[in-house]
């Protein structure tokens, strides 16, 4: 992947429309202190992503707008272009297709972000996974700004580790690590509210269990005590009906009794003669 072209407008101190041509080797910006060399670098940076407003010599993002001058007013967006082709290797991706693409970079007065790859609108982070490991994101060793190579032999052996990680391009897969380490993180603590879910379910579980045994034993005596009372109504049924055979029995008896011969009757109570009338 190779810096072709780039293209400023409303940028810094570029309100209009700048193109500068990189041919094959090298390129030099040369001119007079405070002529905006570094604004060209600083235009690069920012269309690769640069997020610090610091780090692009500003205090604010929108500083990066042509603020305007004497004869001039100020711009309403700042615009930057970057057009790359593939050189030995294909771009990464689904834009592995193409020979060339383009990346764009507009921010308006307002604060209005817009991203764009071969004029289509995307996200900060597209842009950023292009260029990861291409050598060309914006905080990577390809850019040495005044004062950093006295930075860098001034560095710290951890700092300059990252440096030289950075030029092996072992940069997308540290990213990557640490994404990975974010998700494990992740699917570990969902993981621990599982296994609390999973244990307050068991414990739930273990008292349904419970219940239903207490249940099971309620309809298995309820049953019981069904089938004993029947049989209790069926045994008191068979005494009321031996009861009332025996009672019948003794009745017939009693009454066979009382017409039996020989049993002295009561007296019958006769009416006297009538007595006879006077001639
Ligand atoms: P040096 O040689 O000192 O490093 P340089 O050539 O790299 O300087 P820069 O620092 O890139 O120059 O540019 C500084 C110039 O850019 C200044 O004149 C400054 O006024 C101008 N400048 C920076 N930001 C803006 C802006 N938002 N609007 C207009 N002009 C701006």
């Amino acid at each position: 992947m190779r810096i072709r072209k780039l293209e400023l407008q409303g940028f810094k101190s570029f309100p209009d429309r700048t193109v500068f041509h990189f041919a094959r080797g090298i390129s030099v910006v040369v001119g007079p202190n405070g002529c905006g060399k570094s604004n060209v670098v600083d235009a690069v940076k920012w269309c690769l992503g640069e997020q610090s407003a610091r780090s692009l010599r500003g205090k604010a993002m929108e500083d990066v707008i042509f603020a305007g001058s004497e004869g001039r007013g100020p711009s309403g967006l700042a615009e930057v272009t970057l057009g790359f082709e593939a050189g030995d290797e294909p771009f990464p991706g689904e834009y592995a297709r193409f020979p060339e693409i383009q990346v764009t970079r507009r921010l308006f007065r307002g604060g209005r972000a817009e991203y764009l790859i071969n004029q289509q609108r995307v996200r900060l982070r597209d842009v950023q996974d292009l260029f990861l490991d291409s050598g060309a994101g914006n905080r990577l060793y390809s850019f040495i700004e005044q004062g950093r190579i006295g930075e860098i032999v001034r560095a710290r052996p951890e700092e300059r580790r990252t440096l030289v990680e950075e030029a092996a391009g072992i940069g997308r897969y540290k990213a990557r690590r640490a994404e990975a380490e974010r998700k494990l993180a992740s699917t570990l603590d969902n993981l621990g509210r599982l296994e609390d879910v999973a244990e307050e379910m068991a414990r739930r579980l273990k008292e349904l269990g419970r219940q239903v045994g207490r249940a099971v034993r309620h309809k298995l005596l309820k049953a019981r005590l069904r089938q004993a009372e029947v049989f209790v109504g069926m045994a008191s049924y068979a005494a009321l009906v031996a009861d009332r055979r025996a009672l019948a029995e003794r009745l017939r008896e009693a009454e066979r009794a009382g017409r039996r011969p020989g049993r002295r009757r009561r007296p019958c109570r006769r009416r006297p003669p009538p007595v006879a009338a006077g001639p």
